[in-house]
């Protein structure tokens, strides 16, 4: 096996190589293998240290698993570091693919950098919800100034190796021989002689205080997730006022008290959730995905001409089809003004803009898209629209194409059935802005098979998006979890809440917008013909009450944000509150004997609205649509603006105590009656206790 720290002699130089694949992340070992080599190139005559990494990167960060030990492992990183900056000879980092989080830190340490071109720079750790904790926070703001490492380690952003060779974060970058570059830097170093440049004795600059000061003015609420990014900013401003030593340590126990916070756990979960999310069970190991090189859709609205972004965006063709010319003309002009806009902005090059839309090509043929390998639908929410495509994309496709759907809650299995290909045949569920939001719930029909699902889920990755598979239910995982927390939000209404007294709430709780503004912009049609949907499916509890204000709303053409009022009344695109809708909740009350009150706290709203959320999670779990907790938390993270430094709704339920979560659902059902069973206990609560339970196994 090889060593994971190897060092050999190339000529004058000793070539120090990490090998810890895929990423060579810094663990305990990494870190013991580095200690040998510069312990055994302190003995050497060579004249320089070159410090790389072997495959496909320099170092991707420091091993993640380890932070939830009592303790670093030694030797610990700064150990690493201090050894390599007292080297007697130069040592310079050849940098490529990812330099991140530890990797950069490490990087930091030696005395010169030369970077690959393609090479990526970061520290990522506030996104892990804690900070650089082995050097970075002092010796970046050395090196390149503390307003640009504020930057980099505050958004989490890696930069690319032109971008670090101008913020002075690297010396130089490679060419075709990248050995030889690190080498030539090396021995410039060797030649201006000791001491060789070390960031640590680097002085803070002058005014180092008044930029951090003025980055802190505009941070999240520690108590809200910005715990780190807090801590970032005292770290850099200790480097100014203390010696580097002394600041090190300071930064040791900011990280250590992040690391220990619920937002970083919260953070991690996710983290690992995201990984494990691709791993489906019953997936037989080694299932060969389809190549998918060209994508044809059915639909040009708002969620088709998205969806053809993110291919676009990605590299892949895309062939739009619609019904109606106006709806074609539609969506490709919306296409063209986002691409317009991007370039506009800086945001891509001119000619990279004008190529991702030229990717996308229209037609009100849907025989054009035959040859593709990869259709997904977006049109009408209609199961007898959608079958009818379905079948005659059956029909015209190839047949190793596989077909998808991008419905929001229909019944997969029938739409796979129309197909005439239920084995190939996928839910694609994407959500709006679909060339935005990270989320795609895939949705598994009874008779997918394991290569379409390989091939989504593959896929999924190459356009940027988090997949979670779900099982076939109304809503899947994310939509039919809404819909208890859209209940509750309706009922609350009716017994004198406002709109913006429940968003407010639901907002300080940490969601990124409340339930009624989410409608508004989303749309009270939309949301109406989901409640519509429902009751014509037979899905709906027999529950005259269910959901009467969105039905009211939509039936008097208050539509929301689109039409210029829905819960609130709109002032371009801020929401103004409404007496119409409180005299709507007023009405609809009085008709069906509920009694409105003036006393409804903030945390009754917040309970209300998120407990049933919380239940429905674990019913899903109960039923097996969703594989694992983490795969819920998920959903809601990416797709629902549920905050991410609370984990999701079922890291949340755990962090809260699942027995504390079946008290309140009880109280609830007590309190407020429960006919419809809406406040019953999912038992996935008490198999969860049970499994907790070392008595019990
Ligand atoms: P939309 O009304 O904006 O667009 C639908 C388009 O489909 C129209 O341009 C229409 O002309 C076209 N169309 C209808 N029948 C067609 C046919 N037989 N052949 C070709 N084109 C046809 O609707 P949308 O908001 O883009 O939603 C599309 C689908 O995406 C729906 O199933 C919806 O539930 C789902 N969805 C919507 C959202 C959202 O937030 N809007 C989110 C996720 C999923």
């Amino acid at each position: 096996m090889p060593k994971i720290v190897s060092y050999r002699r190339e000529g004058p130089a000793l070539i120090v190589e990490i090998d810890n694949p895929p990423l060579n992340v810094s663990s305990q070992a990494v870190r013991a293998g580095l200690v040998e080599a510069f312990e055994a190139a302190a003995r050497s005559d060579a004249m320089a240290i070159i410090l790389r990494g072997a495959g496909r990167a320099f170092m991707a960060g420091a091993d993640i698993a380890e932070f939830d030990l009592d303790a670093l492992p030694r030797p610990d990183p700064n150990a690493v570091h201090a050894l390599i900056e007292q080297s007697h000879i130069p040592v310079v980092a050849l940098l490529h693919g990812a330099v991140l989080g530890g990797g950069l830190e490490l990087a930091l340490a030696c005395h010169g950098r030369v970077a690959d071109p393609a090479a990526r720079l970061g520290l990522p750790e506030v996104k892990l919800g804690v900070i650089p904790g082995s050097g970075g926070t002092q010796r970046l703001p050395r090196l390149i100034g503390p307003a640009p490492a504020l930057d980099m380690m505050l958004s989490g952003r890696a930069v690319d190796a032109t971008e670090a060779l101008a913020l002075g974060l690297v010396d130089r970058l490679a060419d075709a021989d990248a050995t030889h570059a690190a080498f030539m830097l090396a021995c410039d170093l060797a030649r201006a002689g000791a001491p060789w440049p070390q960031a640590a004795r680097m002085a803070m600059a002058d005014d180092t205080g008044e930029v951090a000061a003025a980055r802190r003015a505009n941070l999240p609420d520690p108590a809200r997730g910005g715990m780190a990014a807090h801590a970032i900013v005292d770290c850099v401003e200790a480097g100014a006022r203390q010696s580097f030593e002394a600041a090190l340590d300071f930064e040791r126990d900011a990280f250590e008290r992040c690391k220990a916070s619920a937002a970083s756990r919260a953070l991690r979960h996710l983290f690992f959730a995201e990984r494990e999310a691709a791993r489906i069970p019953g997936l037989p190991p080694h299932v060969q995905a389809r190549a998918i090189e060209s994508v044809g859709i059915i639909g040009a609205g708002t969620m088709g001409s998205g969806i053809a972004m993110c291919f676009a965006d990605a590299g892949i063709p895309v062939t739009m089809v619609d019904a109606a010319a106006a709806g074609l003309d539609r969506g490709l002009d919306l296409v063209a003004r986002h691409y317009a806009a991007a370039a506009a902005k800086g945001r891509i090059a001119p000619a990279e803009a004008e190529a991702r839309r030229d990717r996308i090509v229209g037609t009100l043929d849907d025989r054009d898209i035959a040859d593709c390998d990869l259709v997904i639908e977006a049109a009408f929410e209609d199961m007898d629209v959608k079958r009818a495509i379905c079948a005659r994309l059956g029909e015209i496709c190839k047949p190793e194409a596989i077909v998808a759907t991008n419905t929001s809650s229909l019944d997969v299995n029938l739409l796979a059935e129309a197909s005439g290909r239920a084995g190939s045949f996928v839910g694609m569920h994407f959500f709006s802005p679909a060339n935005i939001m990270k989320l795609l719930e895939i949705v598994r029909g009874d008779d997918t098979d394991p290569n379409v699902l390989a091939t989504v889920l593959a896929l999924a990755k190459r356009i940027g998006k988090v997949p979670v598979v779900s099982g076939v239910c109304f809503g899947f995982i994310g939509n039919r979890m809404l819909e208890g927390y859209l209940r509750e939000t309706e009922a609350l209404l009716l017994e004198g809440a406002s709109p913006a007294q429940i968003d407010k709430a639901v907002e300080a709780a940490g969601m990124a917008m409340g339930p009624c503004r989410m409608i508004d912009l989303a749309g009270v049609d939309v949301a109406a013909k989901v409640v519509l949907e429902q009751e014509k499916s037979g899905i709906l509890p027999p529950d005259p009450d269910y959901r009467m204000v969105v039905r009211r709303l939509f039936d008097l053409g208050r539509l929301g944000q689109k039409s210029g009022s829905g819960y609130y009344h709109y002032d371009g695109r801020v929401p103004v509150e409404d007496p119409a809708v409180a005299e709507i909740s007023r009405q609809l009350a009085a008709d069906h004997n509920i009694t409105q009150r003036t006393d409804i706290a903030d945390a009754e709203i917040v309970e209300r609205c998120l407990l049933p959320l919380v239940n429905e999670g674990a019913r899903i779990l109960d039923e097996g649509i969703a594989y694992r907790p983490g795969d819920v938390d998920l959903v809601w993270v990416n797709g629902y603006g549920f905050p991410s430094y609370l984990g999701g709704p079922m890291h949340m339920a755990e962090a809260m105590g699942h027995d504390r979560i079946v008290d309140r659902l009880s109280h609830y059902a007590a309190a407020r009656g429960n006919r419809f069973g809406y406040w019953t206990p999912s038992g996935w609560f008490n198999l969860q206790a049970i499994d907790a339970d070392p008595a019990l196994n």
